[in-house]
């Protein structure tokens, strides 16, 4: 697995450090979405002098490579996660438990093409998440209501 973040980086054009490895490491490591304070938590484990501004620049350029994802919470934290899937899909994330399920449907086929002929401009990207309650935790919510 580690040599695979290596080759990762170096796709990117972003140095392989060990401090980005371990951070990789740390997101891999988990199937939740982590906010910057809990990876900079668990990367101390390992590097006892990381300071928490490292660990959000090193986050912020993964995002921007596209190597992690980006979770804009309702709550306006910031989270990130990281998914092993190469193919173009969306993330369906659990408010509650912070699960991440990935949804290979994309609907955006449809939108490219309408902005092609009605706007006659073309599409370059979409970002697109999903939030709401995972199949557990609204078993857990039903129960506890019913
Ligand atoms: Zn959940
Ligand atoms: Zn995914
Ligand atoms: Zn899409």
């Amino acid at each position: 697995m580690l040599r695979d973040f290596q080759s990762v980086l170096k796709k990117l054009h972003l140095k392989v450090t060990p401090k980005r490895l371990a951070i990789l490491e740390v997101l891999k490591n988990e199937s939740v979405y982590l906010s910057p304070e809990e990876v900079w938590r668990k990367l101390r484990k390992q590097f006892s002098q990381v300071g928490l501004p490292t660990v959000y620049r090193n986050l912020e350029e993964l995002a921007q490579g596209n190597v992690i994802s980006k979770v804009t919470h309702p709550n306006r934290q910031l989270y990130y996660y990281f998914c092993l899937n190469p193919s173009h899909h969306h993330h369906f994330i659990c408010l509650s438990c912070r699960t991440v399920e990935d949804i290979d449907f994309c609907m955006f086929r449809e939108l490219e093409k309408r902005v092609k002929q009605e706007l006659k401009g073309r599409v370059v990207s979409h970002i697109l998440q999903v939030n709401g309650l995972c199949k557990k935790c609204l078993k857990k919510d039903g129960g506890s209501h019913a």
